[in-house]
């Protein structure tokens, strides 16, 4: 199969006749086969491990880490440096106060990294298991 119509963010390629369908359907529209569900496990253990990484590393100073995890090594690292950039920001600037504002900055940050490792994960996982390569 060479070049399907391009894939919207919240589509996946059918597994049997391959047109782009809903990421979240569980039978085809166009040729009414069931899709198949075995990859939810192991998705679910990734995606678990990538939360588990964002949420705990990130808050003792390692964002991106859950990002390198799900294979998005470019944004994990901008995370990554992004993070320690607020840290330093913050101890330079706390002894006059002003640096408080980088504490919600940071916790919004890493907040917002966790549900980022996870739409990459639940993305890729509809890319990983196309066909159409
Ligand atoms: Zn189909």
């Amino acid at each position: 199969m060479a070049s399907k119509k391009p894939r919207a963010a919240d589509e996946k390629f059918c597994s049997d006749c391959g047109e782009a369908i809903a990421a979240k359907a569980e039978i085809c529209p166009k040729c009414g086969v069931r899709q198949p569900t075995i990859e939810t496990d192991f998705d679910k253990s990734t995606l678990q491990t990538a939360t588990l990484l964002a949420a705990i590393l990130g808050f003792i100073g390692f964002m991106g880490v859950g990002h390198m995890y799900a294979g998005n090594v470019g944004r994990g690292i901008a995370l990554l440096l992004g993070g320690w950039v607020l840290w330093i920001l913050f101890f330079f600037t706390i002894v006059l106060i002003v640096g408080i504002i980088f504490v919600p900055i940071g916790v919004a940050l890493w907040i917002w990294s966790i549900y980022d490792v996870r739409s990459i994960i639940k993305n890729r996982s509809t890319v990983g298991h196309s066909h159409d390569t």
